[in-house]
């Protein structure tokens, strides 16, 4: 992947090669600024501002996962992949409620009962989906300030109804793969389970069938589209669906049921895609939106991988016809929070924990050990032992400066601090390759 590159009042220049960045690093020209995402500064250098072109950030929005890709024109010079801890925010305020109503019901310890009477602030997100934007916005923010990004293109819906009900799909479009048709395909293959809506076959090529045959008047809209597999499309032929069904009033009373409910979306990705779109928009810079339909078809059609990243790539019309991919491996990002306020660990009755002699496990108030907090990033290098070598992971600091460390392939226990370096100080993140 492509080097974030920093002049001396920090404003970013064009992203370098990693052989460049290593050449600079090793005359001494540069230094390590940042490691995740990796930056360099240039502490003699200044930027002119005809000098940076422009780059592209794109997203693709996931409810666990968010693929980012940093796009110059056609190349595209950094990936990531960010996991979201959407579903550890909802387990942990489901189990604080639970903890304080048994407590209230028990009357241990007297917290007055909160009922519902909060007035919410406008565009209110649960905590769960709140975090979601929060670290996409977070991410803007750290890579706009060290690549010149110009423009965001972010997936904003999985499938553009409007588009679809409004344009007229001639029967070519969606057999020849434009995008118009090939995104009523997508939409109607989620609809009806991507399955023949006739005879339920799965692993067959389906194809995109009109219930009332055009021959009969029948309209190309959404609403009178299903989908069928290639025999069942061919016996029905020009037929009426009435007539192909005619001994199958439950088939056909199905059939109708499922055309008239429009596809219920994932709702929480499409609740937060928005919020995400106005809060981008906030920001101030140009942000283009696309479909899910759209993404598929370009990542086809640009012979990406299904990857967060691959579709991060391929979100927007701005897509390239084609990309030269210059990422080996993305850098994968997971959002871990910044611990809990907790003095000690609770039984699942809500009892604090202790240890098998019965005593009370309270934990420090302080958290820096020997310098070394958890979450750092940090290098160990282990001279002999069970554990000799040199590892990179994230580090669990213990009071007694014995340290455990996950690196991306194991989890090393008892390191001593004196072997660690710190590279990366906790940002709520933790980082792999
Ligand atoms: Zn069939």
């Amino acid at each position: 992947m492509f080097v974030f590159v920093l002049d001396k009042n920090k404003k970013p220049l064009a992203p370098t090669h990693p052989a460049r960045a290593r050449k600079l690093l090793r005359t001494g020209t540069a230094s390590v600024f940042r490691r995740f995402p990796f930056t360099i500064i240039l502490p003699d250098t200044q930027v002119k501002d005809s000098q940076v072109s422009e780059y592209r950030l794109k997203i693709d929005p996931g409810a666990k996962v968010t693929g980012i890709a940093v796009l110059k024109s056609n190349v595209v010079v950094w990936a990531a992949e960010l996991t979201h801890r959407g579903f550890a925010i909802r387990d942990a305020l489901t189990t604080r409620r639970q903890v304080r109503r048994s407590r209230r019901n028990r009357q241990t310890r007297y917290r007055k009962a909160r009922f519902n009477n909060r007035r919410r602030p406008f565009r209110w997100l649960p905590p769960s989906l709140n975090s979601r934007v929060q670290n996409i916005l977070t991410w803007v923010r750290r890579l706009s300030r060290v690549c010149p990004i110009m423009g965001i293109s972010q997936e904003l819906v999985r499938f553009d109804l409007q588009k679809m009900q409004n344009s007229e799909v001639s029967g070519a479009e969606y057999q020849q793969g434009e995008l118009a048709g090939y995104e009523v395909r997508e939409y109607l293959l989620e609809k009806f389970n991507r399955c023949c809506v006739y005879c339920g076959a799965t692993d067959t090529r389906l194809e995109v069938e009109h219930v009332k045959p055009r021959s009969l008047g029948g309209s190309d809209r959404v609403s009178n589209l299903a989908i069928a597999c290639r025999p069942c499309n061919q016996a029905k032929g020009s037929q009426d669906i009435r007539e192909f069904l005619a001994g199958k009033p439950d088939v056909l009373n199905r059939i109708f049921a499922q055309l008239k409910k429009p596809l219920a979306d994932a709702a929480a990705v499409n609740r937060t895609r928005w919020v995400l779109f106005e809060r981008l928009k906030a920001t101030g810079l140009p942000v283009e939106t696309g479909t899910g339909g759209q993404t598929k078809f370009n990542r086809i059609r640009l012979g990406l991988e299904k990857t967060h990243w691959g579709d991060a790539v391929a979100v927007g019309s701005s897509t390239p016809h084609r990309v030269i991919v210059k990422v080996v491996k993305p850098l994968i990002i997971k959002a871990t929070g910044y611990g809990h306020r907790r003095m000690c660990n609770i039984t699942k009755f809500g009892f604090p924990q202790v240890n098998k002699k019965g005593e009370l496990a309270v934990r420090s108030r302080v958290k820096k050990v020997y310098g070394f907090q958890t979450g750092d990033m940090v290098k160990a290098a282990v001279p002999k032992g069970k554990n000799a070598g040199t590892h990179v992971g994230r580090v669990t600091v213990r009071k007694t400066g014995q340290f455990d460390i996950s690196t991306s392939i194991q989890k090393l226990q008892i390191i001593n601090h004196k072997y660690c370096t710190p590279i990366h100080r906790h940002d709520g993140y933790s980082y792999a390759t």
